[in-house]
């Protein structure tokens, strides 16, 4: 009987369950691509009969997926040519995973923008009908994040792709949202259709959905367009999506220069009036948007264009103040063309590094200062390092593991000036110490230092065995205190040995 009762599964999966289809080297499936080119518009139900999981609400949701096409643009493959190839296979496989699910799911936001730029993009982003906790089932290896947007995390080996649920308006009144007195949005986990999702988004180029099934873009908002014009315009009221979200000015300015993308006039008009909002920002937000911009691989032309705009003030306390020093403007510009150089040759560059130089002089000057009210060097730089990254923090939070480095830079540089005895051998095994030449390097280029210190620790490095014990200063420094007087000290704070790490 049992065996009759398998038998008889066997004969009825043959006959009624599709048959396994192959991915083909783009991700998607054989039989899908044939069967979409010869009805594009009629994918979701092409994906019912491909065997998804939840049919009655594809067949249902059918017409109104329709209406939502009619109020966007459908853009075929044969205008934007975008080339699926260059989507990631975690992409690929998040988009393949939920539409085979049941769901709609689209490339979205700067992946779309980039392609459409001929950019390779960074990351790939996916915004779907599903919920967070529908995305979750259909990916074992997923996670739930983010309290102001819930998201998943789709883990593909060393590949992150982002997937979120279409947002509605944050206006209606069910669902999870909080907006500020000010107009900021503060919570928003109100669930929403495509075009609700669109009209959401910060800039038309930004709101483009891509299906790489159909290889259709979805254009709600003319984004398509305007990329072609090169300009970056804003969905919607300016003034009101600044008032929602004022991180959007400086998203407007990075995605300009980073892009060459013209910011419209009614975009670009409001900025100058709107700029103080960004006082209300987080600071760990204006954190992450900060790092995004000084590692976009255009940090000058972004700085540049914040302070063109008067959006500086505020955001790095202080390095308006350092910018307006010919010589501190020398270095921070110094510091960022390096970074540049760096990103865009396919480097990485180290955000420590970056906020080290960018509040170097910042801290020269505070360091000056408590020298000068009395107190000895070293205790004096620890004071100026603990006082610059305090004051930083109220505005712009530096995480911990940022600030832990550069106050290791700072701390190692006088160290560079001590060329005798076994001091600079010492220094060379530090395990900053490769960071801390580099930023020795900046202070001689900047004319902070004479050039001749930095030649002297890359001979040095570079030199071997005996040639190095032949590059030593005579050593003037006055001899070791002896124990007694040195444990007497101990109990004070910081001893003159205890710049940067031990060696
Ligand atoms: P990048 O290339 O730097 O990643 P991006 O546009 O992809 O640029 P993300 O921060 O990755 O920036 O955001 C992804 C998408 O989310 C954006 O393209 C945009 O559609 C939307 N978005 C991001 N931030 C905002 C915001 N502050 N307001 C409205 N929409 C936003
Ligand atoms: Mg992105």
């Amino acid at each position: 009987m049992l065996y009759n009762l398998a038998m008889i599964k066997k004969l009825f999966d043959r006959i009624f369950k599709p048959k396994h289809t192959k991915s083909d080297a783009t991700g998607s499936t054989k039989s899908e691509s044939s069967k979409l080119e010869q009805s594009p518009s009629g994918r979701t139900i092409l994906d019912t009969k491909l065997g998804t999981k939840k049919p009655a609400r594809k067949y249902a949701e059918a017409s109104k997926h329709e209406s939502r096409k009619s109020s966007a643009l459908t853009i075929p493959h044969k205008t934007h040519k975008i080339d699926r190839t260059l989507l990631s296979s975690g992409a690929h496989r998040t988009i393949e995973g939920l539409q085979k699910a049941g769901f709609e799911a689209y490339i979205v936001g700067g992946a779309v923008r980039d392609l459409l730029l001929n950019r390779i993009p960074k990351d790939f982003d996916v915004a779907t009908d599903a919920t967070p906790e529908e995305v979750n089932r259909v990916f074992r290896r997923s996670r739930i994040i983010g309290r102001r947007f819930r998201l998943v995390h789709v883990l593909f080996g060393d590949e992150t792709i982002e997937v979120s649920t279409f947002r509605g308006s944050h206006l209606e009144t069910d669902g999870d949202s909080k907006v500020a007195d000010s107009g900021r949005i503060i919570r928003d986990n109100v669930f929403g259709s495509i075009v609700d999702d669109a009209v959401r988004r910060d800039f038309t180029a930004n709101a483009l959905y891509y299906d790489p099934s159909s290889q259709e873009v979805l254009d709600f908002h003319n984004g398509y367009a305007d990329i072609e014009a090169g300009v970056l315009r804003m969905i919607g009221q300016p003034e009101t999506r600044y008032a929602e979200d004022p991180v959007r000015m400086l998203r407007a300015v990075r995605l300009s220069a980073k892009l060459g993308l013209k910011i419209e006039s009614g975009t670009q008009a409001p900025i100058a009036k709107m700029a103080d909002l960004l006082q209300d920002v987080p600071p760990s937000r204006l954190f992450d948007e900060m790092l995004k911009l000084f590692l976009s691989g255009h940090a000058i032309e972004s700085v540049s264009a914040l302070r063109e705009q008067h959006l500086h003030h505020g955001l790095l306390p202080m390095l308006d103040v350092v910018l307006e020093q010919p010589m501190g403007e020398r270095f921070v510009m110094l510091a960022l063309q390096n970074t540049d150089d760096r990103i865009l040759s396919g480097k990485t560059a180290n955000p420590s590094f970056l906020f080290a130089a960018l509040l170097w002089h910042e801290m020269l000057a505070a360091w000056e200062t408590y020298q000068a009210e009395g107190h000895h060097a070293i205790p004096a730089l620890h004071m100026a390092m603990t006082e610059v990254i305090a004051t930083q923090a109220e505005k712009l939070a530096i995480h911990n593991r940022y600030t832990a480095t550069m106050k290791e830079i700072w701390g190692l540089q006088p160290r560079f000036e001590q060329r005798a005895g076994k001091r600079p051998f010492g220094l060379l095994t530090h395990p900053r110490y490769r960071a801390a030449y580099d930023f020795l390097l900046l202070r001689c280029e900047s004319g902070e230092l004479p050039m001749e210190i930095g030649e002297w620790w890359t001979a040095f490095a570079n030199a071997e065995g005996d040639e190095r014990a032949a590059m030593l200063q005579a050593d003037t420094a006055p001899k070791k205190r002896r124990k007694r007087s040195r444990k007497k000290l101990s109990g004070a704070g910081s001893t003159s040995t205890s710049v940067g790490d031990s060696d």
